[in-house]
Order: C-alpha cells, then structure tokens, then sequence
C-alpha cells in the first residue's frame, strides 16, 4: 500500500462509487463508462463466481479464495473487504499504474472499501447510490435473476447497514429514473474533471 504514494494528490480524479446491491450501480457505471471513455474504470478482483453475463476480466477478474488470501499475506491490495461472503479488492499495482497515468478513475466498491481508499486519497469523490427504498432494491434484485433468495436476503440485510453509512460520502445520488441518475453522476463527473477556473475544490 506504501508504494501507492498516498501522500503525492494524485493528478487524475478518482471517483468512488458504492450503493447496496441491486441499487443499480453495475448499470449507472456502464452508462458512465460509455459516456465518459476517458474514464479509466478500476476492475476489481472478487472471489465470487461469475454471473451468466459477466466477463473475466472486464467485469472482474474472478479469482480463488486461496488465491485471494496469499495476496493479503503480501500486501498486493490496495483496499479489499469480504462483501457478502466473498472477498473483493482492488490491486494496488493496476490502481498505481491508472493513477501514474494521470487517470481519471472509477472505483466500484463497497462502504468498507471506500473508506480505506479515501483515507489514502482524502481528494477522491465519494458517492453513495441509493435505492428509492427497501422495496424497490428487493424487487431490483428479484428482476435482475442472479441471486438465490438466500443471497437476496443477505444483501437485503447487508443494504441497511450500507444506507446507514451514507453521510460518510460526499455526494448522494438516488437512483430512481435511471435517465436522471445518470445525468446527476454524469454531472458530477463533468464537474470535477472540468479543469481548472470551475471552482472546484477537489
Ligand atoms: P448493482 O450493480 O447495484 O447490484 P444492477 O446495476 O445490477 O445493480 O441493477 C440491479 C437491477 O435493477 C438490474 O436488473 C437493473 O437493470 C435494474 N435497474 C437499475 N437501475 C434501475 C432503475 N433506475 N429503475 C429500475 N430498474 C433499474
Ligand atoms: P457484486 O457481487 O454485486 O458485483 O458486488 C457486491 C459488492 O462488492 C458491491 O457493493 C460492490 O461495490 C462491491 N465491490 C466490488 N468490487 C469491490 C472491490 O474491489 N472492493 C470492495 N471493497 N468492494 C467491491
């Protein structure tokens, strides 16, 4: 983690992106990822089994438990969590090579997540996505045909726990009408990345 050099701002923006699952985020970043192609999209590292539509090494990169633990054992995350039952992370070598670049970048991860990255990159610009409620993700969740109904239980559970921990984002972005979520991150994005004499801060 050291060797991220959190002390130097990066130059790029990094963009951290987290909601309870179902809430829509997977949608709104590939909305964002077409909008914005300059945006470098961080993929993450997950121990969880692939769904039907999900790439290897576009979506994540799908990789085993044993695997996972030796990379904790030889500090090659820059942030990672257990979400779920599964673990995730992002590889600090892929995140330092973005950022050496002078990416802008996006960061889909967790609550936990987001919490150690913006205490290494205090400038990143966290939003938390919400559902309109409780039962608008559970039916999200349902619609989207992937999970188990254990496994939607579990994120259901989980989801109060992540809305509970929203104020510690900068942003709150309520992903109702899929059209106005995207124009308000696609604000966002304008927004911080616009260059100087904006009156942005970050
Ligand atoms: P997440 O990545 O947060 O787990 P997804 O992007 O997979 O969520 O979305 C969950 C489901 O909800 C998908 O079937 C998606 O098509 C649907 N969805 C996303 N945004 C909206 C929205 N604004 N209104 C209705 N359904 C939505
Ligand atoms: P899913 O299994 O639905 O794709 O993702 C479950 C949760 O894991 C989501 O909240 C997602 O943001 C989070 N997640 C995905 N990648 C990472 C990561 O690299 N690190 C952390 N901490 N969380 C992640």
């Amino acid at each position: 983690m050291s060797d991220l050099q959190p002390d130097i701002p990066p130059k790029g923006k990094l963009f951290i992106v987290s909601a309870p699952s179902g809430a829509g985020k997977t949608t709104l970043c590939n909305a964002l990822r077409k909008r914005f192609p300059a945006l470098a999209y961080s993929v993450s590292h997950t121990t969880r089994a692939p769904r039907k539509n999900e790439t290897d090494g576009q979506d994540y990169f799908f990789i085993s438990k044993e695997r996972f633990e030796e990379k904790i054992k030889q500090g090659k995350w820059a942030e990672w969590a257990q979400v779920h039952g599964n673990y995730y992370g992002t590889c600090a070598a892929q995140l330092r090579e973005l950022l050496a670049a002078g990416r802008h970048i996006l960061l889909d991860i967790d609550v936990a997540g987001a919490t150690q990255i913006k205490a290494l990159f205090p400038l990143s610009i966290a939003v938390f996505i919400m559902p309109p409620s409780i039962e608008d993700l559970e039916q999200r969740l349902r619609s989207r045909g992937t999970d188990s109904d254990e496994e939607i239980r579990k994120r259901i559970a989980h989801a109060h726990r992540e809305i509970a921990g929203r104020d510690f984002y900068d942003h709150v972005v309520v992903n109702d009408r899929l059209e106005d979520a995207i124009e308000a991150l696609s604000g966002l994005v304008r927004k911080y990345t616009a260059g100087k004499g904006d009156g942005c801060r970050h």
